[in-house]
């Protein structure tokens, strides 16, 4: 594939940036990536395992000449981030970031974008719980989507060229606005991940109770729960303070529902109880026949990535 950009800078070198880095690598969609990470230690664990072609020692040194610059920390980073580099930013340049939250990242960065740099907000709906500098892949981004928020006015050129680079990197892109964003994130993922450590906390609680069998009989749909509920605290924290609206709604629906489904088995309501779950194996084969999980047994955790 040919190449999109001169130089990209990451900023922020974990799970995401460190998957775009072998992703670019892969297809040679850059000529040079350059990154930066806070901490000395993140810094330096990427310079031993080669994570980058350059790694700098400030922010605003990373995105000097750089044509695409990828804001790679937690939601609630990004408006500080975006102040201690924005006054180094080459002009024409993109400033994208890969934020779980979108309106309030907007919020937060908007600002301190200088006038003739382009802000083009995205989500890659890709993961795995684990995180920092070592836990990157290329193939991360293969068949998944990733989402472009671009702001009012947003330079089409330029949203373009990041949508070839997403794509160059394995990804499906699609637009959506922010606010449409927030929201169906917090369907999809952010009142998923909520429920799932809320589940893990009650067994734990149990477990005190029950000794070890919470640990030792795990079956499937609590391990998958302990799976989820292992995602980064700090990314997960910043996901729920910065999109409050939209998970508080989808949140107060899952509890009618679920106190709809309790009723339903204090009174012995298996009818009720028995087109529920019709319903909601019929979107578990839609979502398999979009490709967008595997069928096979054990949710596909043999070929899973570690
Ligand atoms: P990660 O593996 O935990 O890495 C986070 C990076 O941000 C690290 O390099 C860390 O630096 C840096 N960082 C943390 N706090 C910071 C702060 N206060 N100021 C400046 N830098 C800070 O995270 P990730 O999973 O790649 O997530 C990065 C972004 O992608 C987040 O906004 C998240 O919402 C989004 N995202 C995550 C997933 C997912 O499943 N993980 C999926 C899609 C989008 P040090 O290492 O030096 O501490």
């Amino acid at each position: 594939m040919a190449q999109i950009y001169d130089r990209v800078a990451l900023i922020g070198l974990g799970l995401i940036a460190s998957s775009m880095y072998w992703a670019i690598k892969r297809s040679g969609l850059a000529g040079e990536v350059v990154g930066y990470a806070r901490t000395a230690e993140t810094r330096a664990t990427a310079r031993e395992i080669g994570l980058c072609d350059r790694i700098c020692e400030t922010a605003a040194e990373a995105v000097q000449g750089a044509d695409l610059v990828v804001l790679c920390v937690p939601v609630g980073a990004m408006g500080a981030v975006a102040a201690e580099i924005s006054s180094a930013l080459k002009p024409g340049a993109t400033v994208t970031d890969v934020g779980s939250v979108k309106k309030a990242v907007i919020d937060a960065v908007g600002p301190h974008i200088p006038l003739g740099v382009n802000f083009i907000p995205a989500h890659p709906l890709a993961g795995t719980e684990h995180s920092g500098p070592r836990s990157g892949f290329a193939e991360l981004f293969d068949n998944r989507w990733c989402l472009l928020v671009p702001t009012d006015g947003a330079d089409a050129q330029a949203t373009q060229k990041l949508r070839s680079l997403w794509e160059g990197m394995g990804a499906n892109v699609d637009e959506m606005d922010a606010e449409h964003h927030d929201l169906v994130l917090a369907v999809t993922s952010h009142a998923p991940h909520l429920i799932a450590y809320t589940m893990v906390g009650v067994a734990d609680d149990l477990r005190r109770v029950t000794d070890s069998e919470v640990i030792k009989y795990s079956a499937a749909g609590f391990r998958d729960f302990t799976r989820i509920a292992a995602s980064d605290p700090t990314m997960w924290r910043d996901v729920f303070l910065n999109n409050k609206e939209a998970t508080l709604e989808i949140l107060g629906r899952f509890t009618e529902e679920l106190f709809a489904l309790q009723r339903a088995i204090r009174t012995g309501d298996g009818d009720h109880l028995h087109a529920y779950f019709t319903r909601t194996r019929a979107i578990r084969r839609g979502i398999v026949q979009a490709g967008q999980d595997t069928d096979a047994p054990d949710f596909g955790r043999a070929k899973a990535k570690g």
